[in-house]
């Protein structure tokens, strides 16, 4: 397998207008995602963490032009996304699928399991006449754990687990390269998580397939994902090998978030850091570093007023802080 990247996401802005109820004119921007780039290689898994509201989802739909990017570039193995036209698009949606946090809303209730994984298949004319298509729908059930007899049966006769696996089912259908997994297994009990997780990674080694694997905590992230960026209010504050930003993360938001995670060994001991306050809106992201009014560790006259650049701190490892390196 080649190791360059599948992924490459360059300098991506989405600013959403927020417009005044009467005149509809357009009174503030929100800064959803501000200036995020990385690369994504083949067969791997980025893991993105940040508090709700951090701008992940907003940056994944425009990775996969579900929303269009304000500018930017995102480039999918050679190939132009961001300009990409109606069938092209089309044709890339087909190696670039989406889970979503909640499956129930994203399977169409009126539809039963096998119309639900087969639809792709016949729009991408992947499987012709009904025996070819319940042929390859058995299929995609059973490497998701599901079985046959499921096939007939509608969305609401399944568990939560159950219908994320049937997601996982369709986004399969067409044979993807890379899969953003949108909060997966967010909203599942963490036992079913863990199965959810452990499918996903089969996959990814049966398949090949190469995850940007979005989640609100760090303990999901931890043993999905080869790299991971965290995310504060629309920028990517620290980016690093997993193993490596776990046991060294430089950046003072990581720091807090991987306080919170438990540690399963009883002796050992890790200071929690609280942060005061909620994350700033992002109508009016704070000055300089956009984490300062919260960061324990901010310095006046510096922070808030310069925007900190990602910069190396280690070997694949960069920090986006004035005061570590
Ligand atoms: Fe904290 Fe300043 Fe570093 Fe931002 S740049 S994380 S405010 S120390």
């Amino acid at each position: 397998m080649s190791a360059g990247p599948l992924l490459q996401v360059r300098d991506l802005v989405k600013r959403f207008p927020v417009r005044s109820s009467l005149l509809r004119r357009t009174t503030a921007q929100v800064h959803a995602v501000d200036g995020v780039s990385f690369d994504l290689i083949k067969g791997q898994t980025l893991g993105v963490v940040g508090e709700s509201g951090c701008g992940k989802s907003t940056m994944a739909r425009c990775i996969l032009r579900l929303i269009e990017p304000t500018s930017g570039q995102v480039v999918f193995d050679g190939q132009d996304v961001t300009t990409a036209d109606r069938s092209e698009l089309r044709a890339l949606a087909r190696q670039m699928q989406i889970i979503f946090q909640d499956p129930f809303a994203s399977l169409n209730p009126r539809m039963t399991v096998g119309a639900i994984i087969g639809e792709g298949l016949l729009i991408h004319g992947l499987a012709h006449g009904r025996s070819e298509v319940a042929d390859r729908v058995t299929e995609l059930l059973t490497m998701v754990g599901l079985s046959k007899d499921q096939m007939r049966r509608y969305p609401h006769e399944f568990s939560g687990g159950q219908r994320q696996r049937i997601g996982i089912a369709r986004a399969l259908a067409v044979q993807p390269r890379m899969i953003v997994c949108d909060e997966a297994v967010s909203a599942l009990d963490v036992s079913i998580q863990a199965q959810v997780i452990n499918l996903l990674q089969d996959l990814q080694e049966q398949l090949g397939l190469t995850y940007v694997f979005i989640a609100h905590d760090l303990s999901v992230v931890e043993h999905t994902s080869n790299r991971v960026a965290v995310m504060y209010l629309g920028r990517i504050v620290e980016m690093a090998d997993a193993r490596d930003l776990y046991a060294q993360p430089k950046h003072p938001y990581t720091e807090s978030l991987l306080s919170a995670v438990p540690v399963p060994d009883p002796r050992v001991k890790r200071r929690r850091t609280v942060l005061q306050g909620d994350v700033p809106s992002p109508i009016h992201p704070p000055s300089g570093c956009h984490f300062h009014t919260r960061c324990p560790i901010a310095q006046e006259g510096l922070c808030d007023r310069e925007r900190p650049q990602l910069k190396s701190a280690g070997e694949g490892h960069t920090v986006a802080c004035h005061l570590r390196s």
